[in-house]
């Protein structure tokens, strides 16, 4: 029999696990024909959420835990989980239902099919905010135009609800960088994918855990670990108020010497000098970007740490 794993990652999720819990457990009543595991990825949680995942595990030995030692964030929430998961293909979703694992019946029928990697794209979001919304699909045009170079296609209005094969969770086993971006991952590896769309729901209970801050931080994690065209961009305005500059140039000494000097240009020289300090400073802010990548990433240091867990023998790669 096949199994299938599904992995939740879970940050003070309390008031929601009850809820999912029913959904998934009636899930794995509904489809018999494949042994189901569920892994919750425990963030570090603060509130009861790691009691009430061993009340389960107790009862049900379908339930599985990994706990992290602190909050490491959702992107190394995942990698802890796939870290651990056991089965022939493993599901991501939510703890917030946001993501209905009523799909996950049909992500296993594609998959069947000789899909690697089965992935949601949302038609709606209900239940956000229109700035979440519009800065949403302003980021996915700007990243997917900035990792063209790539030859990769991160996939807009897509989360990580989808369900990957084996081979496609081993891939990303693969991948240690601890500035994660698992969206970009995803397309990067590669294999065979198959995309379905779904209704996204409000938050079944509980409050949002992905502040703005963090999604920022993301975002911006998502450009610099896929593109270096940020650093292109910064040669090229480089090169072009170079070339203005130059132009400029003679035109003043000319001017100078064909009209003498008159000590206007108090305004201009205002202008340029500002305007060549923004630049520089914006630039030396993008190298500095990555230069902060690289030394994150030369550290080596391990992913997560486990607090707890009742995974027996994690098939972990340690780097
Ligand atoms: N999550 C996590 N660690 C964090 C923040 C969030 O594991 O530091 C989990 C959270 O429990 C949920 C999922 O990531 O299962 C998505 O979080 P949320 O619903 O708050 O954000 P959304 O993606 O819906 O904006
Ligand atoms: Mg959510």
């Amino acid at each position: 029999m096949k199994k299938i794993s599904i992995l939740i990652p879970a940050y003070n999720e309390q008031e929601v696990l009850e809820h999912l819990y029913q959904r998934i457990g009636k899930l794995a009543n509904d489809n018999k024909s494949y042994e189901f595991e569920f892994l919750f990825a425990d963030d570090g949680s603060r509130d009861k959420t790691l009691e009430i995942i061993k009340d389960y595990a107790k009862k049900d030995d379908r339930v599985k835990y990994v706990s992290l030692s602190r909050n490491f964030g959702k992107e190394i929430g995942m990698i802890a989980g796939l870290d651990h998961v056991t089965g022939d293909a493993t599901v991501i979703i939510d703890a917030d239902l946001q993501d209905p694992p009523e799909l996950i019946p049909k992500m296993i029928k594609f998959w069947e099919e000789g899909y690697d990697d089965v992935y949601a794209k949302r038609s709606s979001r209900e239940g956000e905010t229109w700035i979440k919304i519009v800065t949403a699909n302003t980021y996915y045009w700007l990243l997917n135009k900035m990792t063209q170079g790539q030859l990769i296609k991160i996939p807009r209005n897509t989360g990580d609800f989808r369900l990957l094969d084996k081979r496609c969770v081993e891939a990303l086993k693969q991948l240690r960088e601890s500035e994660r971006y698992t969206k970009g991952m995803f397309s990067w590896i590669g294999y065979k994918k198959k995309e379905i769309t779904y209704d996204r729901d409000p938050r079944a209970a509980g409050e949002i855990k992905q502040n703005y801050r963090k999604l920022i931080n993301l975002a911006i994690d998502g450009i610099t670990s896929f593109s270096t065209t940020p650093l292109r961009i910064s040669s090229f305005i480089g090169v072009i108020v170079s070339a203005a500059a130059f132009i400029y140039l003679i035109v003043v000494i000319f001017k100078a010497a064909l009209f003498g000097d008159t000590v206007a240009g108090y305004p201009s020289l205002m202008a340029v000098v500002l305007f060549l300090g923004g630049v520089q400073l914006l630039s030396l802010g993008v190298i500095g970007e990555y230069i902060g990548r690289i030394f994150k990433e030369v550290k080596q240091r391990p992913l997560y740490y486990v607090e707890e867990s009742n995974v027996e023998k994690p098939n972990k790669k340690v780097r």
